[in-house]
Protein backbone atom coordinates (compact mmCIF):
# COMPACT_ATOMS: atom_id res chain seq x y z
CA UNK A 1 0.00 0.00 0.00
CA UNK A 2 1.44 3.29 -1.20
CA UNK A 3 1.81 5.96 1.77
CA UNK A 4 0.59 8.29 -0.39
CA UNK A 5 -2.56 6.87 -1.48
CA UNK A 6 -3.57 5.08 1.83
CA UNK A 7 -6.76 2.25 1.06
CA UNK A 8 -6.37 2.90 -2.79
CA UNK A 9 -4.62 -0.24 -3.70
CA UNK A 10 -4.96 -0.40 -7.38
CA UNK A 11 -3.98 2.61 -8.39
CA UNK A 12 -7.72 4.53 -7.40
CA UNK A 13 -7.79 8.03 -6.03
CA UNK A 14 -7.82 7.42 -2.56
CA UNK A 15 -10.13 9.88 -0.10
CA UNK A 16 -7.41 12.53 0.61
CA UNK A 17 -6.47 12.81 -3.30
CA UNK A 18 -10.00 13.14 -4.40
CA UNK A 19 -10.53 15.58 -1.35
CA UNK A 20 -8.19 18.02 -2.75
CA UNK A 21 -9.89 18.68 -6.23
CA UNK A 22 -12.94 19.18 -4.02
CA UNK A 23 -15.93 18.32 -1.73
CA UNK A 24 -17.01 14.77 -1.24
CA UNK A 25 -20.25 13.40 -1.43
CA UNK A 26 -21.31 10.17 1.01
CA UNK A 27 -24.64 8.89 1.33
CA UNK A 28 -25.56 7.55 4.50
CA UNK A 29 -28.89 6.53 6.01
CA UNK A 30 -29.04 3.38 5.42
CA UNK A 31 -30.51 2.63 8.14
CA UNK A 32 -33.83 3.93 7.63
CA UNK A 33 -34.27 3.39 4.33
CA UNK A 34 -33.99 0.04 4.88
CA UNK A 35 -36.13 0.41 7.49
CA UNK A 36 -39.16 1.96 5.50
CA UNK A 37 -38.53 -0.73 2.81
CA UNK A 38 -39.41 -3.18 5.17
CA UNK A 39 -36.03 -5.21 5.31
CA UNK A 40 -34.65 -4.27 9.03
CA UNK A 41 -36.37 -3.39 12.13
CA UNK A 42 -36.94 -0.40 14.15
CA UNK A 43 -35.82 -0.45 17.75
CA UNK A 44 -32.69 -2.72 17.79
CA UNK A 45 -31.59 -1.27 14.51
CA UNK A 46 -29.74 -4.32 14.12
CA UNK A 47 -28.75 -4.82 10.18
CA UNK A 48 -29.35 -8.20 9.58
CA UNK A 49 -30.36 -7.64 6.31
CA UNK A 50 -26.90 -7.47 4.95
CA UNK A 51 -27.21 -11.56 5.43
CA UNK A 52 -30.85 -11.67 5.16
CA UNK A 53 -31.18 -9.60 2.04
CA UNK A 54 -28.01 -8.88 0.41
CA UNK A 55 -29.52 -7.98 -2.14
CA UNK A 56 -31.58 -5.60 -1.30
CA UNK A 57 -28.52 -3.72 0.29
CA UNK A 58 -26.47 -3.88 -2.78
CA UNK A 59 -29.41 -2.26 -4.78
CA UNK A 60 -29.17 0.71 -1.92
CA UNK A 61 -26.00 1.42 -2.47
CA UNK A 62 -26.18 1.16 -6.48
CA UNK A 63 -29.52 3.98 -6.00
CA UNK A 64 -27.32 5.94 -4.15
CA UNK A 65 -24.56 5.87 -6.14
CA UNK A 66 -26.99 6.83 -9.06
CA UNK A 67 -28.07 9.85 -7.23
CA UNK A 68 -24.39 11.41 -6.62
CA UNK A 69 -22.95 9.70 -3.79
CA UNK A 70 -18.99 8.71 -4.17
CA UNK A 71 -18.32 6.67 -1.71
CA UNK A 72 -19.79 3.43 -0.58
CA UNK A 73 -20.30 3.14 2.67
CA UNK A 74 -20.15 -0.19 4.47
CA UNK A 75 -22.81 -1.40 6.27
CA UNK A 76 -21.47 -2.09 9.39
CA UNK A 77 -23.21 0.60 11.47
CA UNK A 78 -24.76 -1.50 14.84
CA UNK A 79 -23.00 -4.10 13.18
CA UNK A 80 -20.81 -4.29 16.29
CA UNK A 81 -20.63 -7.09 19.03
CA UNK A 82 -22.67 -5.43 22.11
CA UNK A 83 -25.26 -5.01 19.25
CA UNK A 84 -25.15 -8.36 18.03
CA UNK A 85 -25.42 -9.88 21.35
CA UNK A 86 -28.33 -7.84 22.11
CA UNK A 87 -30.49 -9.74 19.89
CA UNK A 88 -28.82 -12.73 20.41
CA UNK A 89 -26.94 -12.93 17.16
CA UNK A 90 -23.56 -12.68 17.92
CA UNK A 91 -22.20 -16.04 16.24
CA UNK A 92 -23.01 -13.15 13.42
CA UNK A 93 -20.72 -10.63 14.25
CA UNK A 94 -17.69 -11.47 12.04
CA UNK A 95 -20.25 -13.04 8.78
CA UNK A 96 -22.11 -9.99 8.90
CA UNK A 97 -18.94 -7.66 9.08
CA UNK A 98 -17.42 -9.28 6.46
CA UNK A 99 -20.71 -9.65 4.07
CA UNK A 100 -21.50 -6.28 4.55
CA UNK A 101 -17.56 -5.42 3.73
CA UNK A 102 -17.86 -7.07 0.56
CA UNK A 103 -20.55 -5.76 -0.93
CA UNK A 104 -19.92 -2.33 -0.61
CA UNK A 105 -16.22 -3.32 -2.25
CA UNK A 106 -18.36 -5.52 -5.30
CA UNK A 107 -20.68 -2.15 -5.65
CA UNK A 108 -17.94 0.23 -5.80
CA UNK A 109 -15.72 -1.77 -8.33
CA UNK A 110 -18.73 -1.49 -10.84
CA UNK A 111 -18.33 2.68 -10.28
CA UNK A 112 -15.05 3.36 -9.32
CA UNK A 113 -16.37 4.84 -5.77
CA UNK A 114 -14.80 5.07 -2.91
CA UNK A 115 -15.45 2.46 -0.03
CA UNK A 116 -15.30 3.35 3.29
CA UNK A 117 -15.53 1.11 6.33
CA UNK A 118 -17.26 2.29 9.22
CA UNK A 119 -17.58 2.19 12.98
CA UNK A 120 -20.61 3.63 15.48
CA UNK A 121 -21.77 4.32 18.58
CA UNK A 122 -21.12 1.72 21.14
CA UNK A 123 -24.01 2.48 23.24
CA UNK A 124 -21.65 0.73 26.34
CA UNK A 125 -19.31 3.96 26.48
CA UNK A 126 -19.18 5.59 30.01
CA UNK A 127 -16.17 7.94 30.35
CA UNK A 128 -15.37 7.27 33.58
CA UNK A 129 -15.86 3.72 33.19
CA UNK A 130 -12.32 2.03 32.05
CA UNK A 131 -14.00 -1.44 31.56
CA UNK A 132 -16.20 -0.20 29.01
CA UNK A 133 -13.64 1.86 27.50
CA UNK A 134 -11.72 -1.55 27.17
CA UNK A 135 -14.59 -3.31 25.78
CA UNK A 136 -15.20 -0.37 22.68
CA UNK A 137 -11.64 -0.92 22.12
CA UNK A 138 -12.15 -4.36 21.59
CA UNK A 139 -15.00 -4.27 19.49
CA UNK A 140 -13.97 -1.62 17.62
CA UNK A 141 -11.02 -3.36 16.70
CA UNK A 142 -12.36 -6.35 15.24
CA UNK A 143 -14.52 -4.57 13.17
CA UNK A 144 -11.33 -2.22 11.98
CA UNK A 145 -9.81 -5.87 11.33
CA UNK A 146 -12.35 -6.52 8.89
CA UNK A 147 -12.26 -3.35 7.24
CA UNK A 148 -9.16 -3.31 6.72
CA UNK A 149 -8.98 -7.21 5.32
CA UNK A 150 -11.54 -6.00 2.95
CA UNK A 151 -9.44 -3.45 1.22
CA UNK A 152 -11.41 -0.19 2.03
CA UNK A 153 -10.28 3.54 0.85
CA UNK A 154 -10.96 5.03 4.17
CA UNK A 155 -12.79 4.63 7.42
CA UNK A 156 -15.71 6.45 8.64
CA UNK A 157 -16.40 6.72 12.36
CA UNK A 158 -19.58 7.93 13.59
CA UNK A 159 -22.24 9.37 15.63
CA UNK A 160 -20.68 9.77 18.58
CA UNK A 161 -22.41 11.73 21.28
CA UNK A 162 -19.10 11.19 23.86
CA UNK A 163 -16.24 12.82 21.92
CA UNK A 164 -13.92 10.60 24.19
CA UNK A 165 -15.47 7.52 22.03
CA UNK A 166 -14.62 9.45 19.12
CA UNK A 167 -10.83 9.82 19.93
CA UNK A 168 -11.13 6.05 20.72
CA UNK A 169 -12.06 4.98 17.37
CA UNK A 170 -9.43 7.64 16.13
CA UNK A 171 -6.76 5.86 17.94
CA UNK A 172 -7.45 2.68 16.70
CA UNK A 173 -8.08 4.00 13.11
CA UNK A 174 -4.96 5.93 13.23
CA UNK A 175 -2.98 2.18 13.87
CA UNK A 176 -4.07 1.38 10.03
CA UNK A 177 -2.49 2.65 7.01
CA UNK A 178 -6.05 3.88 6.42
CA UNK A 179 -7.56 7.87 6.31
CA UNK A 180 -10.14 8.59 9.39
CA UNK A 181 -13.40 10.86 9.16
CA UNK A 182 -14.78 11.31 12.23
CA UNK A 183 -18.24 12.59 12.73
CA UNK A 184 -20.08 13.36 16.14
CA UNK A 185 -23.52 13.58 16.75
CA UNK A 186 -24.98 16.56 18.71
CA UNK A 187 -28.70 16.31 20.10
CA UNK A 188 -30.77 18.94 22.19
CA UNK A 189 -27.63 20.65 23.72
CA UNK A 190 -24.65 21.76 21.80
CA UNK A 191 -21.80 19.92 22.93
CA UNK A 192 -21.21 16.47 23.69
CA UNK A 193 -22.49 14.68 26.28
CA UNK A 194 -19.54 15.22 27.66
CA UNK A 195 -20.12 18.67 27.95
CA UNK A 196 -17.64 19.48 25.14
CA UNK A 197 -17.88 22.68 22.93
CA UNK A 198 -18.53 21.19 19.66
CA UNK A 199 -15.75 23.07 18.07
CA UNK A 200 -13.07 22.09 20.70
CA UNK A 201 -14.28 18.30 20.29
CA UNK A 202 -13.46 18.73 16.80
CA UNK A 203 -10.27 20.78 17.62
CA UNK A 204 -9.11 17.48 19.66
CA UNK A 205 -10.36 15.13 17.16
CA UNK A 206 -8.24 16.82 14.39
CA UNK A 207 -5.25 17.47 16.90
CA UNK A 208 -5.08 13.98 17.02
CA UNK A 209 -5.07 12.82 13.61
CA UNK A 210 -8.57 12.93 12.03
CA UNK A 211 -8.23 13.41 8.24
CA UNK A 212 -11.71 15.20 8.70
CA UNK A 213 -14.04 16.03 11.61
CA UNK A 214 -17.88 16.98 11.82
CA UNK A 215 -21.12 16.35 12.30
CA UNK A 216 -23.58 13.50 11.10
CA UNK A 217 -27.29 12.27 12.55
CA UNK A 218 -29.22 13.86 15.12
CA UNK A 219 -29.61 17.42 14.06
CA UNK A 220 -31.22 18.71 10.33
CA UNK A 221 -30.05 21.19 8.25
CA UNK A 222 -31.08 23.93 10.09
CA UNK A 223 -30.10 23.18 13.35
CA UNK A 224 -26.58 21.65 12.18
CA UNK A 225 -25.88 24.85 10.17
CA UNK A 226 -25.33 27.02 13.07
CA UNK A 227 -22.28 24.66 14.76
CA UNK A 228 -20.60 24.80 11.83
CA UNK A 229 -18.82 27.57 11.75
CA UNK A 230 -17.02 27.58 14.44
CA UNK A 231 -15.39 23.88 14.16
CA UNK A 232 -14.30 24.75 9.99
CA UNK A 233 -12.93 28.25 12.21
CA UNK A 234 -10.53 26.00 14.49
CA UNK A 235 -9.39 23.05 12.40
CA UNK A 236 -7.29 22.56 9.75
CA UNK A 237 -8.23 19.57 8.12
CA UNK A 238 -12.12 19.65 5.94
CA UNK A 239 -15.11 19.90 8.18
CA UNK A 240 -17.86 17.17 7.19
CA UNK A 241 -21.71 17.76 7.81
CA UNK A 242 -23.89 14.77 7.13
CA UNK A 243 -27.47 16.08 8.67
CA UNK A 244 -30.75 14.00 8.90
CA UNK A 245 -32.87 15.64 6.46
CA UNK A 246 -35.58 16.59 9.12
CA UNK A 247 -37.30 19.63 9.95
CA UNK A 248 -35.45 20.45 13.35
CA UNK A 249 -35.68 24.17 15.17
CA UNK A 250 -34.55 26.30 17.84
CA UNK A 251 -36.75 24.60 20.12
CA UNK A 252 -36.39 20.73 18.79
CA UNK A 253 -32.83 20.53 17.90
CA UNK A 254 -32.64 17.10 17.00
CA UNK A 255 -34.82 14.42 15.39
CA UNK A 256 -34.95 12.82 18.60
CA UNK A 257 -36.78 16.09 20.24
CA UNK A 258 -39.08 16.54 17.39
CA UNK A 259 -42.83 16.50 18.70
CA UNK A 260 -45.81 16.52 16.48
CA UNK A 261 -48.91 18.14 17.70
CA UNK A 262 -50.61 16.42 15.17
CA UNK A 263 -50.80 12.92 16.33
CA UNK A 264 -49.81 12.80 19.64
CA UNK A 265 -50.33 8.38 20.40
CA UNK A 266 -46.95 7.38 19.09
CA UNK A 267 -45.16 4.06 20.16
CA UNK A 268 -41.97 6.23 21.59
CA UNK A 269 -44.32 9.06 22.63
CA UNK A 270 -42.75 10.83 19.63
CA UNK A 271 -42.07 10.78 16.33
CA UNK A 272 -38.34 9.52 16.23
CA UNK A 273 -37.95 6.95 14.85
CA UNK A 274 -40.57 6.00 13.08
CA UNK A 275 -43.02 8.94 12.52
CA UNK A 276 -41.02 11.52 11.57
CA UNK A 277 -42.84 11.59 7.92
CA UNK A 278 -44.08 15.22 8.22
CA UNK A 279 -40.76 16.42 9.48
CA UNK A 280 -39.13 15.31 5.79
CA UNK A 281 -37.38 18.20 4.59
CA UNK A 282 -37.87 18.64 0.53
CA UNK A 283 -34.96 18.13 -2.00
CA UNK A 284 -34.96 21.44 -2.33
CA UNK A 285 -34.17 22.41 1.38
CA UNK A 286 -31.43 20.18 1.22
CA UNK A 287 -29.97 21.79 -2.04
CA UNK A 288 -30.04 25.31 0.24
CA UNK A 289 -28.13 23.36 2.98
CA UNK A 290 -25.47 22.30 0.81
CA UNK A 291 -24.91 25.73 -0.88
CA UNK A 292 -24.85 27.19 2.80
CA UNK A 293 -22.81 24.91 4.06
CA UNK A 294 -20.38 24.99 0.97
CA UNK A 295 -19.90 28.44 2.32
CA UNK A 296 -18.95 27.93 5.52
CA UNK A 297 -16.11 25.71 3.92
CA UNK A 298 -17.78 22.34 4.49
CA UNK A 299 -15.96 20.03 2.45
CA UNK A 300 -17.31 16.76 3.49
CA UNK A 301 -21.41 16.53 2.51
CA UNK A 302 -23.59 13.81 2.96
CA UNK A 303 -27.19 12.82 4.80
CA UNK A 304 -27.89 10.53 7.31
CA UNK A 305 -30.77 8.88 8.91
CA UNK A 306 -34.02 9.58 7.07
CA UNK A 307 -32.47 10.93 3.56
CA UNK A 308 -33.44 8.93 0.58
CA UNK A 309 -31.73 9.32 -2.73
CA UNK A 310 -34.07 12.24 -3.96
CA UNK A 311 -31.84 14.07 -1.28
CA UNK A 312 -28.81 13.01 -2.34
CA UNK A 313 -29.05 13.80 -5.75
CA UNK A 314 -30.43 17.57 -4.67
CA UNK A 315 -26.96 17.40 -2.53
CA UNK A 316 -25.07 16.48 -5.60
CA UNK A 317 -26.62 19.22 -7.82
CA UNK A 318 -25.96 21.62 -5.26
CA UNK A 319 -22.59 20.96 -5.95
CA UNK A 320 -22.53 21.37 -9.76
CA UNK A 321 -22.68 17.62 -10.46
CA UNK A 322 -25.25 15.78 -12.90
CA UNK A 323 -25.44 12.12 -11.46
CA UNK A 324 -27.15 9.37 -13.63
CA UNK A 325 -30.45 10.24 -11.53
CA UNK A 326 -30.29 13.78 -12.92
CA UNK A 327 -31.68 12.89 -16.27
CA UNK A 328 -34.90 12.56 -14.43
CA UNK A 329 -34.43 15.67 -12.48
CA UNK A 330 -37.67 17.02 -12.64
CA UNK A 331 -38.82 19.59 -15.48
CA UNK A 332 -42.21 20.96 -14.28
CA UNK A 333 -42.78 23.14 -18.11
CA UNK A 334 -43.90 19.48 -18.76
CA UNK A 335 -46.88 18.92 -16.50
CA UNK A 336 -49.91 18.44 -18.12
CA UNK A 337 -51.62 21.47 -15.78
CA UNK A 338 -48.53 23.53 -14.58
CA UNK A 339 -46.72 22.81 -17.55
CA UNK A 340 -45.44 25.65 -20.31
CA UNK A 341 -47.86 26.58 -23.03
CA UNK A 342 -45.98 23.67 -25.54
CA UNK A 343 -47.36 20.88 -23.06
CA UNK A 344 -50.32 21.87 -21.00
CA UNK A 345 -53.91 23.48 -22.36
CA UNK A 346 -54.86 26.76 -21.49
CA UNK A 347 -58.07 25.45 -19.83
CA UNK A 348 -55.78 22.88 -18.27
CA UNK A 349 -53.56 26.07 -16.93
CA UNK A 350 -56.57 27.84 -15.51
CA UNK A 351 -57.71 24.65 -14.38
CA UNK A 352 -54.82 23.90 -12.56
CA UNK A 353 -55.20 27.51 -10.34
CA UNK A 354 -58.07 25.99 -8.18
CA UNK A 355 -56.88 22.36 -8.38
ZN1 LIG B 1 -28.12 8.96 11.37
Amino acid sequence: MSPTTPGATDGRRGLLERMAEGPLLCAEGYVFELERRGYLQAGGFVPEVVLDHPEVLAQLHRDFLHAGSDVVEALTYYAHREKLRAVGQQHLLEPLNRQALAIAGEVAADSGALVAGNLSNSNVFEPDDQASGRLVRQMFDEQLGWAVDAGVDYVIAETFSYAQEALIALELIKRTPLPAVITLAVHRAPRTREGWPVDQACRRLADAGADVVGLNCARGPRTMLPLLAPVTAVVDVPVAALPVPYRTHDHQPSFQSLRDPDHDRLPADRPFPTALDPFTCTRYEIADFTRTARELGVAYLGLCCGAGPHHVRAMAEALGRTPPASRYSPDMSRHAFLGADRWARPADRRFSRDY
